[in-house]
């Protein structure tokens, strides 16, 4: 049966689902205790190893730095041309962008959307199994589709101001041409408790808005991205207090938007402008700096039974040769970049991969590329005991998992 006719035989049901006792997915875990699998994945976008390995020897990204020590550890092989819409759908389907419909940011002259899905996503796939699914800020999830829990739009939600959806960062209020929250009556209780926050990292700026008003513009932009990051921090942390899921997927997408422009260069570098680049250069590593507080967060929500997964689509690296203006109309738009992630070999810009929890090893590193965008969907889909449907490409990264014997201690993270 077609995902989406699926979907739709899932409303037919929940009403009957929900009038059942709660069980779900019930089978022992690794370490023998019979408790139903939860899982939180904790999507950055472009998080970018080069950047994050100094920060993690200097002792600044404490949080991230625990989880490596305790979970698995490693690049992750990402595809050509990476960006966030096209590799998002490739975790959530496990299938390439011309089987799964979402090509880019545009598709065939229109901003991608859930209508344009063409395989069953994990998020209908779980909430067919009846395991919760919470999901909040997810890219190219606009506009939300039913689930068995609620969804919360990420990048690419159409607005006020962005009727084409394309990077921008409508409000809750503002959000136009669809619903950005499933269930809609969440909607009043997220503005009541989190505020109407916004939905995605600001745009970044033209070299027009830049010129003569460098610094004003560079200092203005960060201030917006810190007060998005700090929504996104309240909502996840509001999400995960009230609303807990059995599979939770969060999304941060500022970091990769600071990194197109403001990455670290130096004067060698392809594109470098002395009265540019030399603003603010922690403006990057910050953006890391503060993602470690989100993690904090994050892992107040996080014990023995949790499964903790952080992902990012692709890495950004600094130009390696000069680009034509238009190069990156889609996502930059007139800003003048510096660094990009849609090189055409995407191994020269791999993701981050750090996993954690109940039958995962700790402590270990995976060198190489050996997992793979693909992998994240059969992965999540093993740990609930669903077997990945055929269409799916990637594998189950049983690597990863460890016995009993190695993974018996299983410390609590807090
Ligand atoms: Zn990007």
């Amino acid at each position: 049966m077609p995902w989406k006719l699926r979907c739709l035989a899932y409303l037919l049901f929940a009403v009957f689902i929900a009038l059942l006792p709660a069980q779900g997915q019930v089978r022992p875990t690794p370490n023998g205790a019979h408790t139903r699998p939860r899982v939180i994945v904790f999507g950055v976008n472009g998080a970018e190893w080069d950047i994050l390995r100094p920060l993690l020897v200097r002792g600044e990204m404490p949080n991230l730095a625990r989880v490596i020590e305790r979970g698995v550890s490693g690049k992750m092989r990402t595809i050509s041309a990476p960006n966030c819409p096209k590799i998002y759908s490739i975790f959530e389907t496990s299938t390439p962008p011309e089987e799964n419909g979402i090509t880019g940011f545009i598709v065939h002259g229109t901003t991608a959307n859930t209508g344009m899905l063409r395989s069953e996503p994990l998020w209908s796939l779980l909430s067919n199994s009846r395991v919760t699914v919470g999901m909040a800020n997810v890219p190219a999830t606009f506009p939300v589709k039913p689930v068995n829990g609620y969804m919360i739009s990420g990048m690419l939600t159409r607005g006020k101001n962005c009727e084409d959806g394309l990077l921008c960062s409508p409000k809750l209020s503002e959000v136009q041409g669809g619903d950005a929250v499933y269930p809609p009556t969440m909607v009043p209780e997220l503005e009541a408790k989190v505020g109407d926050f916004l939905i995605d990292c600001a745009r970044m700026p033209s070299a027009k808005d830049l010129l003569g008003h460098e610094v004003a513009v560079v200092y203005e932009w960060l201030e917006r991205v810190s007060a998005t990051r700090e929504q996104q921090r309240k909502l996840f942390d509001y999400l995960l207090t009230d609303h807990p899921t059995d599979f939770t997927f969060l999304v941060q997408s500022c970091e990769d938007r600071v990194g197109h422009w403001l990455y670290p260069i130096q004067p060698y570098n392809v594109g470098y402008d002395r009265k540019l680049n030399t603003i603010q250069v922690n403006a990057f590593p910050d953006q890391y700096r503060a993602l470690d507080k989100v993690l904090g967060t994050i892992l107040k929500h996080v014990n023995e039974n949790t499964t903790l997964l952080i992902i990012s689509d692709h890495g950004i690296k600094p130009l390696r040769e000069k680009e034509p203006h238009d190069a990156h109309r889609d996502h930059a738009g007139t800003t003048p970049i510096i660094a990009k992630h849609d090189f055409e070999d995407g191994d020269d810009v791999p993701g981050v991969f750090v996993a954690m929890g109940p039958g995962i090893k700790k402590g270990v590193r995976i060198m190489g590329l050996p997992m793979s965008v693909f992998d994240i969907a059969p992965t999540i889909l093993y740990i609930y005991g669903i077997t990945p449907p055929e269409q799916m490409k990637g594998r189950i990264l049983t690597e990863i998992f460890g016995s009993s014997d190695e993974t018996a201690s299983g410390t609590l993270v807090r």
